[in-house]
């Protein structure tokens, strides 16, 4: 799969506003500053399609991307940032929440994890959440970069762990190196001929 043309088709920051789309979609879900921005702009060859930013947490929208006029895809605003308040992490779940259910051309999540860290609390209530919407998903570990050799051998059975689920796909990404680009367009394929 080739990615020639993107447009962002709407921000949305509350769920009254969530649109009901005429095509297919994929979202990419995770923490904030897990590397979403870069991998988005990776996929879609640095189309400025998200903008990368230093602060995290800053992204709060639903951007619903258009792509080449046939799918979208979509981006869901980062969680887990320790500083965000509690009125404002309400605001996320309720958004995400209003999002995922009732959501027949979602396909597939991609669920990033930084592959430094591993999976957190928060990554495992949002696979609970996949998981009880029926959502299918595949894991991308990023920044797969800065792993040792002895991290990088530990990564899928360290993620498989954390998820407690042995038999979760798992993408090792780079936005750096453009490692598992490929094999990530691949499976926004599948997901989107399911
Ligand atoms: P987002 O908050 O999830 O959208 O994360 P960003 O894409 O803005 O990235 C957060 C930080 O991680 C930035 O400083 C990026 O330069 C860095 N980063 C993102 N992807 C990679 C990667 O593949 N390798 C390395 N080494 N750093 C990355």
């Amino acid at each position: 799969m080739k990615i020639k043309n993107v447009k962002l088709y709407k921000a949305v920051y509350r769920p009254e506003d969530i649109p009901q789309t005429p095509y297919n979609e994929v979202a990419f879900v995770g923490r904030s500053n897990v590397g979403k921005s870069s991998l988005l702009n990776t996929l879609a060859n640095n189309f400025k399609l998200a903008r990368v930013s230093s602060q995290p947490g800053k992204t709060r929208s639903i951007n619903f991307y258009l792509i080449d006029g046939k799918f979208f895809l979509v981006d869901l605003p980062g969680y887990g940032f320790a500083k965000v308040p509690l009125s404002e992490q309400k605001r996320w779940r309720d958004l995400i929440e209003s999002y995922l259910k009732g959501r027949d051309r979602l396909k597939g999540i991609f669920l990033l994890v930084d592959s430094k860290v591993g999976p957190t609390e928060k990554d495992l209530q949002m696979k609970e959440w996949l998981d009880f919407y029926g959502i299918p998903y595949v894991v991308v570990a990023t920044k797969v970069d800065k792993l040792k050799q002895k991290e990088r051998r530990k990564l899928e059975e360290r993620i498989r762990e954390g998820f407690k689920n042995n038999s979760i796909k798992i993408i090792p990404f780079s936005s750096k190196t453009r490692e598992g680009r490929d094999r990530l367009l691949k499976e926004l394929s599948h997901f989107l001929e399911s």
